[in-house]
């Protein structure tokens, strides 16, 4: 099949290449000038394990292509995808002007059938949205064309994005039309050879199932760092507790680890985003704004124990603190609503100064931060040691995890760590001297 998709992003880019690997002709669409000519020369503007092969794969085969020109993207398909972004607004419900803007550019070029996509995570309702912008469009050029908008949410993490569109765990498809629906069941074939992943439900269901998973994802994290902050206080190992309560098949180990709190482009924004809309709707939702309100808190406490280490955060004036971990989990790049983020902020408004590393995440810190004399982004895990006062870690990279304590100890002018990933034993660091500070282990 000929697919369109609007936006070259984490979800556009993955879901266009492997829509293209799974054997579719697929035409990748971007207001982003710069974005468009990196991909065309085979450079991809974002870090994600995999997606380099498969984008030059496909490109070199003619089945993806990537442009700036809309009218040549509307052209190319009766399917048209839009994965652009749906940043909160103002007040914390999702931005939809991206969306409605590629629903504006299908509707002024569109002669004949077309279908919207909305892969894009949009608040229940949005595809009347995006109905009414396409039909006000068409009433204006003066023509009738016939389109149905879907609900297809996108369900793949980032660091591990390939896979998960390639073997999705589900693929969730709102729809009232029949012919969309065929359309949809052709398309997503070749995804479903093993087992159907495919489920059909009425539009406004398949746009809650998005909110709802990030949701209960985003919750599981909040309520253990509740139970961490608790078991600190307490004198309880929220470790042991952790795989205590995860042994019952019915709480499961996933995704139940205590931290420095959740970051990243979903689910800060989308619990945000299901708080307006209950909000919208006159629905009190006391459980998911304490999800975010816990979240937010968490976020502080790395600083916050180094400021009790050093005997209060006016201490920290002067002091130099090792970060590593930039992006907001391991194995990305993507450095949005990053809890390393607040820390370092927090850092320089103390008057510290942040020597960090990243092992994919440089590049973004870069552009975010620019040249800062309190700033320095060293070249491996150990440079960034050099002659610090402590070392706070943010990410859970695999390297991080076995490091040489030999060697971290003669770069480091103290013993310190603040650990908000659990990396450690504390019990082992503590005999060999560090001053060791995790998360929920008093
Ligand atoms: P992103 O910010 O990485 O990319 C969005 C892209 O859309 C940008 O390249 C931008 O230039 C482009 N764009 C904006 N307006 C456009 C227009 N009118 N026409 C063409 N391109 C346009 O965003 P993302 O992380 O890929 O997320 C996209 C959507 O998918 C969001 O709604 C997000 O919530 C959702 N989502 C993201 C993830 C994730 O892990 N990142 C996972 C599931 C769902």
């Amino acid at each position: 099949m000929n697919l369109t998709v609007f936006g070259t992003g984490y979800v556009g880019l993955v879901a266009g290449a492997c829509l293209a690997e799974a054997g579719h002709a697929v035409l990748c669409v971007d207001l982003d000038l710069r974005k468009i000519d990196r991909l065309n020369q085979g450079e991809l503007p974002i870090w994600e394990p995999g997606l380099d092969a498969i984008v030059a794969r496909n490109v070199g085969e003619g089945r993806l292509a990537f442009t700036t020109d809309v009218a040549r993207g509307v052209a190319h398909a009766q399917v048209q995808f839009i994965a652009v972004g749906t940043p909160p607004d103002e007040d914390g419900s999702a931005d939809l002007q991206y969306v409605l803007a590629v629903a504006e550019s299908v509707a002024r070029n569109m002669a004949g059938y077309k279908v919207l996509i909305n892969k894009s995570t949009v608040p229940v309702c949005t595809a009347d949205k995006v109905r009414e912008r396409v039909a006000a469009v068409l009433a204006e050029r003066g023509v009738a064309q016939p389109y149905d908008v879907v609900s297809n949410p996108e369900f793949l993490k980032e660091g591990a994005a390939v896979g998960d569109f390639l073997k999705p765990d589900r693929i969730i498809i709102g729809t009232d039309s029949d012919k969309a629906r065929a359309l949809m069941r052709e398309l997503y074939e070749p995804f479903n050879r093993n087992h159907e992943r495919t489920m059909f439900m009425d539009v406004r269901s398949a746009e809650l199932t998005k909110y709802a998973a990030n949701a209960m994802l985003a919750t599981k994290i909040s309520f253990m760092n509740e139970l961490a902050n608790m078991a600190e206080i307490l004198g309880a190992d929220i470790e042991e507790v952790r795989k205590g309560i995860g042994a019952d098949p019915r709480i499961g180990y996933h995704f139940i680890y205590p931290g420095c709190g959740y970051g990243g482009s979903c689910f800060p924004k989308d619990v945000q985003a299901l708080g307006r809309t209950a909000d919208q709707i006159g629905y009190e939702a006391p459980l998911l704004k304490a999800v975010e309100a816990v979240n937010n808190r968490q976020k502080g406490v790395l600083f916050a124990k180094l400021a009790r280490h050093f005997g209060g955060a006016d201490k920290l004036a002067g002091k130099t603190v090792a970060v590593w971990g930039l992006a907001f989990k391991p194995n990305t790049d993507d450095m949005r609503e990053a809890p390393s983020r607040t820390l370092i902020e927090a850092l320089w408004a103390a008057g510290a100064r942040v020597q960090a590393f990243d092992p994919v995440a440089m590049e973004e810190t870069r552009r975010i931060y620019g040249e800062r004399d309190d700033f320095t982004l060293a070249a491996n895990k150990y440079a960034a040691l050099e002659g610090a006062d402590a070392l706070a870690i943010c990410t859970e990279w695999q390297q991080f995890r076995a490091p040489d304590f030999d060697e971290m100890q003669g770069r480091l002018s103290a013993r310190v760590i603040v650990d908000g990933r659990n990396l450690y034993h504390p019990d082992r660091l503590k005999a060999d001297g560090w001053a060791y500070y995790s998360v929920g282990r008093s």
